[in-house]
């Protein structure tokens, strides 16, 4: 009881803030706002009332829906990256890559086909997979589970994530080349995460703001697709499904690329505003803190990463993923998110990622107060 009033006094002397919930357990990347707060003037956007009204953003390319700013902000964007291949790709828009991994699995799968192709994914795989595949019960995919352990026909799509959600890895398909279909998510193939490695060449490709910028709430993605009608099929899906996406939020993404790319084209003289850097930075730190008290309390081990040159900014580099994958070594721990629900802090067990329980997955992503909060309460631990 005594000890117990003590460690409350401490808690609030140090700023645990024992009882306030910190919710870890999704990615949203509030952590990005500090930069678009000191640097993002140029990305404010005023359309007009009488502006961008019509369905249509340009009737003869096969995205309709496409606002031809957005495509060439993101292939300008590739361009400076240089992670991955433009040239002669589709660039289909979609309502976060998420409404685009839909329009993938209904542009691969055969409408004549007598049974649904199987969805694989290796495990640890990202854990909103599997409900998005079999939600609508669809006839025409089924989610499979873990690619590593897949021993159905050769009718099937991997989803390859890299680098991976949940464990920063970077991957490749695990099942050969020369059956099946593959969709790459990369929606963390950006420089403030890993190190650049040249320019992803595959058949489909998807990107997000939301994890390329921190403009989740603005719902913009995009696919870059080699095969005509691979697109146009999934540009068929987002008819049906939304008609088409908001023209308010491409511009608004437009606007935002555009400022990223201005910050490594036109520098200015002082070196600051260059949004992958200003990231890599934060995420280094935090990074560097997590380690930190992860190590010194023994219980809990985290991936590790080797270093890398990074061909974007042509120097070596670490990794330094959007979460972290955090193992118990505690034999007396079992479930891991369990444990760290008793410190009030929410994560998401390796359960949903296909993996166990002595897993869990916190966001890296999250606002400076609540990850300095976080940070704390393992540095204290009982
Ligand atoms: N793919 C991966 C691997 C993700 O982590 C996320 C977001 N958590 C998405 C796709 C979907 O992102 P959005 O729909 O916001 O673009």
């Amino acid at each position: 009881m005594e000890k117990k009033a003590s460690t409350a006094t401490t808690g609030v002397e140090i700023g645990l803030d024992h009882d306030r919930i910190i919710n870890l357990n999704m990615g949203d990347p509030t952590m990005f706002e500090p930069f678009w707060r000191e640097f993002g003037d140029n990305a404010t956007v005023v359309i007009p009332g009488w502006q961008k009204m019509s369905y249509f953003s340009e009737r003869g390319n096969l995205c309709w829906f496409l606002e031809p700013e957005f495509a060439n902000e993101a292939r300008r964007l590739h361009g400076i990256v240089n992670n991955a291949v433009t040239d002669g790709r589709h660039l289909i828009v979609g309502v976060g890559s998420t409404q685009l991994i839909h329009a993938t699995l209904f542009a691969l799968a055969s409408t004549e086909a007598h049974h649904p192709v199987n969805v694989v994914s290796a495990a640890p795989y990202y854990s909103m997979y599997p409900g998005m595949v079999d939600f609508m019960k669809s006839k025409l995919f089924r989610w499979a589970g873990d690619a590593a352990a897949y021993r159905g026909d050769d009718n099937f799509i991997e989803l390859v994530c890299s680098p991976n959600n949940p464990d920063g890895a970077i991957r490749d398909a695990v099942l050969g080349n020369e059956m099946g279909k593959r969709v790459h998510d990369m929606a963390y193939n950006w420089p403030q995460y890993t190190p650049m490695q040249g320019a992803a060449d595959h058949d489909i490709m998807l990107f997000t703001v939301s994890k390329a910028t921190g403009h989740a709430g603005t719902r913009i993605g995009w696919a870059l697709v080699k095969d005509a009608e691979v697109a146009r099929k999934m540009v068929e899906f987002i008819e049906m499904n939304s008609i088409g996406v908001s023209k308010d939020s491409q511009v608004r993404a437009a606007r935002i690329l555009k400022v990223i790319s201005d910050g490594y084209e036109f520098p200015n003289p002082e070196g600051v505003g260059q949004f992958f850097h200003f990231g890599r930075r934060m995420l280094a730190d935090r990074w560097r803190r997590l380690r930190q008290a992860l190590d010194a309390s023994g219980r809990f081990s985290l991936p590790r990463f080797s270093l890398q040159f990074c061909e974007f900014s042509k120097e070596h580099a670490e990794t330094y993923p959007g979460f972290a994958w955090i193992r118990c070594e505690d034999q007396k721990i079992k479930d891991c998110e369990a444990f760290f629900k008793s410190i009030n802090v929410f994560t998401m067990s390796g359960r949903r990622f296909g993996a166990g329980a002595e897993f869990t997955r916190i966001s890296m992503l999250d606002t400076d107060e609540n990850f300095d909060i976080f940070i704390k309460r393992i540095t204290y631990l009982d």
